[in-house]
């Protein structure tokens, strides 16, 4: 099924306790689109970026049948910047510099030929244009998954829970889900945001992993410990990418699949975290997924 993504295509510049980057291409869609690419042939997306942006990394893309046709090109236009500096736990980060440039004035538009999409990701961005997306497609996807940061919980709170209130599931991170919530305990904060409309919760928990809750069914998908985490941009994108691409590629929204996805999700971000950027991501082969689902498997499930 056709998935289509709408979000941040970046230059990011990150610094990490292995290490510091010059501009390197990054960005919300970025990762979701090249994540859910091994899921997936109909990957739609839809983002903007600057005169500055390489062509070569379009033409990666599209080489792993990313379609760009929703991709504009502003000529005389500055991609979207972000810098971040991690602490030496690698779970937490600060912002050092967000420049929107052409992200600024983003007006979605969504081809003719993406308007059949059965999937719809909408990245991390400001929720009114996340909104936009909805309204500007003829028909209501299947299944609409959003992400969002702690940003627009605090200065677009009443937008974000307007287009929180129209999506099937919702990711964010545990301290995110306490903070839109007002309450501590994650399973009080998945009831109370599961109230705002989306039926599905994923609630990310870094190194700790993930929880999916859906009313009153919980899983709990751990993160696989790895011996050395290198860069954790992106891993939240990369994970969503894989949940939404394998669920496009099954085509199969149960409780019981979503497991699945949560789980190919989980091993998709394992190898993000790897190398920085999305040097990592660019290079898997099918058998290196299938192995780390594999380890998963051995690592969460036992016979009672
Ligand atoms: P993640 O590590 O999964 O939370 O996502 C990191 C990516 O989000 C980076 O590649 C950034 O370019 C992108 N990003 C950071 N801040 C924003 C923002 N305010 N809006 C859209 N994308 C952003």
């Amino acid at each position: 099924m056709s998935l289509l993504t709408v979000g941040s295509v970046a230059f990011d510049k990150l610094e990490t306790p292995f290490g510091k980057t010059d501009k390197i291409v990054g960005g919300a869609a970025t990762y979701i689109t090249l994540s859910a690419s091994y899921f997936t042939n109909k990957n739609n997306l839809v983002a903007v970026v600057g005169g500055d942006f390489p062509e070569e990394m379009i033409k990666i893309m599209q080489d792993k049948g990313i379609n760009t046709d929703g991709l504009e090109v502003i000529k005389d236009g500055k991609t979207f910047f972000w810098s971040g500096r991690y602490h030496n736990d690698m779970n937490t980060r600060d912002t050092l510099d967000t420049q929107l440039n052409v992200f600024e004035n983003f007006n979605p538009q969504i081809p003719t030929n993406y308007q059949d999409c059965t999937y719809l990701m909408l990245g991390n961005m400001v929720p009114a244009l996340q909104h936009t997306v909805l309204k500007k497609l003829n028909n209501r996807p299947k299944f609409v998954m959003l992400d969002t940061m702690n940003l627009w919980i605090n200065i677009a709170n009443e937008d974000l829970k307007a287009v929180i209130a129209e999506v099937d599931c919702l990711t964010i991170n545990d301290e995110e889900a306490r903070q839109l919530s007002g309450e501590y305990s994650l399973r009080k904060a998945a009831k109370t945001i599961m109230e705002m409309g989306p039926k599905t919760l994923i609630i990310k928990k870094g190194e700790h992993g993930a929880l999916l809750f859906q009313g009153e069914d919980i899983f709990f998908c751990p993160a696989l410990p790895l011996e050395e985490v290198f860069d954790p941009t992106g891993a939240g994108d990369t994970f969503a990418g894989g949940f939404i691409g394998y669920l496009a590629k099954t085509d199969d929204i149960s409780f019981e699949n979503m497991k699945r996805a949560i789980v190919h999700g989980s091993a998709m971000a394992s190898y993000c975290v790897e190398k920085f950027g999305t040097e990592r991501i660019l290079s898997l082969k099918q058998e290196d997924i299938d192995a780390r689902v594999a380890q998963f498997k051995n690592l969460a499930f036992f016979d009672l």
